[in-house]
């Protein structure tokens, strides 16, 4: 197994375990654009219920239920307050351009999280030739910030000035469950404060497909209509619906394998003088490495450790970017440090 390549590009990596495909095999299923997938149904009322919200959508990927909030909480022409460096603005194709006719206002965050006194200078006011602000989209854990968790009290602050200012809320929650295992808050006490929040299967979970998205029953049965839209109506999805309960039910508490991987692999760097961890944005699954004390870019770097059977990504032109996940072992992760070392020595 010496040889095996150690892939900390990112959790979505992972392959669906046996026991996972088991249950997908045995997955009872149906037509769910007939909504008579009794599989999908179960995991949209596990989901509901595990967030605290009436109803939930499955969605194919955690691009389309971002994509849905938007579409649901926007009129062609309004303006979606997000983080410079948020999913939805940086890997989604301008998708809220394209799909909803919107633009994003994008506000610099520290390490990820904005402010209320930031996201309030930025609300237009109300003037006919200005776009109108209505919607404020979060990222929990903030995956290009590193996973960085959200401060509750900050949300709360954000909260408020939404229902001051009367915008809705998103939370991209695709790595929530990673906040929910690193600080014992409860999923619901996030999605308290949001109209709709989106979560995702298929990254440390462990499923090969799927996210969802929650609200209330009447934001829930418009979405439903716009995935039709989008061409996400899916048919017999209980067998992929399976693969996200399994994951629900066995794969949430393992996460903090994942974070104590992330932890050894940023202590283990701490060693070597040329690439810098900012360990205090270590938080849960992702390490950032800064390479610039190297003096050669990230590209350079990632060339070389993939030749030593270590993949990672590019996350600036000299940051580096490791995500921890089941499919890695902490065996793995000390490989990693050593490879990285003989790679920087050498
Ligand atoms: C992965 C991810 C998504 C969804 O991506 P898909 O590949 O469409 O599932 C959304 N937001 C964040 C923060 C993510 O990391």
């Amino acid at each position: 197994m010496n040889n095996h390549i150690i892939d900390l590009r990112s959790d979505t990596v992972t392959r669906p375990s046996l026991a996972m495909r088991k249950a997908m095999m045995e997955a009872e299923v149906g037509d769910d654009v007939f909504g008579e997938d009794p599989t999908v149904n179960l995991l949209q009322r596990r989901v509901a219920e595990l967030l605290g919200k009436e109803d939930a959508l499955f969605t194919p990927s955690g691009v389309m239920a971002n994509q849905l909030a938007i579409k649901c909480h926007t009129q062609p022409g309004d303006e979606v307050l997000v983080e410079q460096d948020s999913h939805i603005f940086s890997y989604e194709t301008s998708a809220p351009s394209v799909l909803s006719g919107v633009q994003l206002s994008t506000l610099p965050g520290t390490n990820g999280i904005l402010t209320a006194a930031q996201i309030e200078a930025a609300i237009r006011p109300p003037a006919y030739f200005m776009p109108r602000s209505s919607l404020i989209c979060l990222e929990n854990t903030h995956n290009r910030a590193g996973g960085t968790i959200y401060p509750l009290e900050e949300i709360r602050e954000i909260h408020r000035l939404a229902q001051r200012r009367s915008l809705a809320m998103h939370l991209d929650g695709a790595r929530l469950w990673n906040a929910w295992v690193a600080t014992g808050i409860h999923p619901k006490e996030y999605a308290a404060l949001f109209d709709t929040v989106s979560v995702c299967f298929s990254k440390g979970l462990g499923a090969p497909v799927g996210s969802a998205i929650v609200g209330t029953r009447e934001v829930m049965s418009r979405a439903r209509k716009f995935r039709k839209i989008f061409g996400g109506g899916m048919r017999q999805a209980g067998i992929l619906a399976a693969a996200a309960l399994f994951a629900i039910d066995h794969n949430i508490d393992r996460l903090k394998e994942d974070h104590a991987k992330a932890s050894t692999l940023a202590e283990g760097l701490a060693e070597i003088p040329t690439a810098k961890i900012d360990r205090k944005r270590v938080q849960t699954n992702i390490v950032m490495i800064d390479m610039s004390g190297t003096r050669q870019p990230a590209s350079a770097l990632l060339g070389r450790l993939q030749t030593q059977r270590l993949l990672l990504t590019e996350a600036g032109p000299t940051v580096l970017r490791a995500v921890t996940h089941m499919d890695v072992s902490m065996d793995e992760i000390v490989r990693a440090v050593n490879i990285i070392k003989s790679v920087l020595s050498s």
